[in-house]
């Protein structure tokens, strides 16, 4: 009965069919990434503007249900789902323009969203290594990637953002509130749009390079010595990963520009090299 209320409050500024409360549609659209998160919202109204955003958080309010709010379902712990509660379905917000270096992102856009938009203007931004990550999910934890080196976490480059708050107030982040939102995650506001900057790379070299367990102490010591001076352009990340014939040490290195003319570092023989 009180669903009933709840789902006539929002549907007095929000098309009917988008709001999902029980059945098959329900157990879909509360779906995350991490199949293993069990817990089912009460409903899930599929946003499409600011202003519908904005009524949702004050019905839930209003009608004193928890809210959550979910952009591209990455999270491991399936926090973008609160049991029992409302949650606010981002991903019919994608949408994505690109102005000078800049792009302006759709709080539902995805990594691949804003990188395929910057790829157009030949232009690059600070993502993760997924492409159906949330854009604004991963810039507001922080946000590492193969870019890190040069551009910083996907939170240094968030320049601006429309955030509706708990008391159903829009506003453009001030210099505090734009502070808190670059890793302090999702419990500041909804951020309904941000603006990313974006940066021209001509040239990137990567790959990986697995090596046996038996050269794991040398390959480890040889990348923390090469680490220490690496210069900007270098990113990487470096990793111990269950095989068939057991552990590999795997680097994954990431160069930004025109690649270096002389070698940085040598250590080990890999089992197999990829560039
Ligand atoms: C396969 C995989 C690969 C990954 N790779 C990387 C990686 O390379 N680098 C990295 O740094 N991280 C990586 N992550 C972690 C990922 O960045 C975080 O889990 C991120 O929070 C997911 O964002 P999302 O929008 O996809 O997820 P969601 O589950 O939808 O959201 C995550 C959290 O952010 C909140 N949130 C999302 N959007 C908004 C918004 N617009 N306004 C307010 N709150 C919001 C949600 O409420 C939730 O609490 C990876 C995760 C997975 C599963």
């Amino acid at each position: 009965m009180i669903m009933t209320s709840v789902i006539d409050a929002l549907a007095r500024h929000i098309d009917r069919a988008r709001v999902v409360a029980d059945g098959p549609e329900l157990d879909a659209a509360a779906a995350v990434w991490n199949g293993a998160v069990s817990h089912r919202p009460a409903l899930v109204v599929r946003c499409e503007t600011t202003a519908e955003v904005r009524h949702a958080i004050r019905v839930a309010r209003e009608s004193g249900l928890p809210l959550s709010v979910r952009s591209g379902g990455h999270d491991w712990a399936g926090r973008a789902i609160r049991a029992g509660g409302l949650v606010i379905d981002l991903t019919r917000m994608r949408h994505v323009t690109v102005s000078g270096n800049v792009a302006t992102v759709a709080g539902g856009a995805t990594s691949a969203d804003v990188a395929e938009a910057a790829d157009r203007q030949g232009l690059a931004v600070a993502t993760g290594t997924v492409g159906t990550v949330g854009m604004l999910g991963l810039s507001l934890g922080g946000g590492y990637g193969p870019y890190n080196g040069c551009f910083g976490l996907a939170a240094d480059n968030l320049l601006a953002a429309e955030v509706v708050l708990a008391d159903g107030r829009v506003v453009q982040a001030d210099t505090e509130l734009l502070w808190a939102l670059r890793g302090g995650g999702g419990n500041f506001g909804v951020v309904t749009s941000a603006d990313v900057a974006l940066h021209p790379l001509a040239e990137v070299l990567a790959g990986s390079f697995i090596y046996p367990w038996e050269q794991a102490e040398q390959v480890l010591r040889g990348y923390g010595e090469l680490l220490e001076g690496a210069p900007d352009a270098l990113t990487s990340t470096i990793a111990v990963v269950a095989g068939p014939e057991g552990p590999t040490v795997v680097v994954s290195p990431t160069w930004s520009g025109p690649p270096p003319t002389e070698p940085l570092s040598s250590t080990g023989s890999p089992r197999s090299a990829h560039l």
